[in-house]
């Protein structure tokens, strides 16, 4: 589970009884610290140690070390979404076997 999929907002009394350590005042117990963002949404005053909502981001695939076959795996596993994604986007329809 990411920290985006945990349903409850930091602060919200479930996310404190969950293990949020996020600030509860701060948050107005999960509704929000009291600016929105472009969307309107609220933003909140998160716990960088949080485990629900922890802010560090996305691990770097630079700074993390792989078994060659992992890292094989993880190539794979991308070209496929990037040959999915351009076939979207420039509505390209691509067989395996060329007439
Ligand atoms: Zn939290």
């Amino acid at each position: 589970m990411t920290p985006n999929e945990y349903q409850h907002p930091p602060g919200h009394p479930q996310a404190v009884a969950d293990g949020c350590s996020c600030p509860v005042m701060d948050n107005a117990n999960g509704n929000g610290c009291g600016y929105v963002d472009a969307a309107g949404n609220p933003l909140y005053v998160l716990d960088m140690e949080c485990r629900l909502h922890n802010g560090a981001p996305e691990p770097n695939p630079q700074d993390m070390c792989f078994e060659a076959e992992t890292y094989a795996r993880l190539m794979w596993t991308l070209t496929k979404k990037l040959f999915k994604l351009s076939q979207e986007f420039f509505g390209l329809h691509i067989t395996d076997n060329p007439v």
